[in-house]
């Protein structure tokens, strides 16, 4: 779960409709999302509906913030780790999405190589 800091609107049209996480191909949707008290819900996720909800009230920006925060709860999900705490989310979604907008050449030989880990 990603918690919103922002409070600014889109259009409500999701940018991605559906990203691979190890075995699941997760639905991406955006929506409006529930409070939780008085923390504004950016986005969650089901690993079990194989499904990502973001809020409708983010800007791009945010939205791949997001998406990249639940990623990384995926990541730990599928990977068989323990949950970390959320700061900890936080911090690998800083680094790897920085990584991946600082290393597109290396991202795209990722794309075209034959090493497929199993998930
Ligand atoms: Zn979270």
């Amino acid at each position: 779960m990603a918690t919103c800091p922002l409070f600014w609107y889109t259009d409500g049209m999701s940018l991605i409709n559906s990203i691979r996480v190890g075995p699941v191909n997760y639905r991406v949707e955006q929506k409006r999302l529930e409070n939780e008290g008085d923390r504004e819900i950016c986005g969650t996720i089901s690993y079990t509906k194989g499904l990502i909800e973001v809020s409708d009230k983010v800007e791009r920006d945010t939205y791949v913030g997001t998406l990249m925060h639940e990623i990384v709860h995926a990541a730990y999900y599928h990977s068989g780790l323990k949950q970390p705490k959320e700061r900890e989310i936080e911090a690998l979604t800083t680094i790897f999405t920085r990584f991946i907008q600082d290393n597109s050449e290396f991202i795209k030989l990722i794309q075209e190589v034959n090493f497929r880990p199993t998930p």
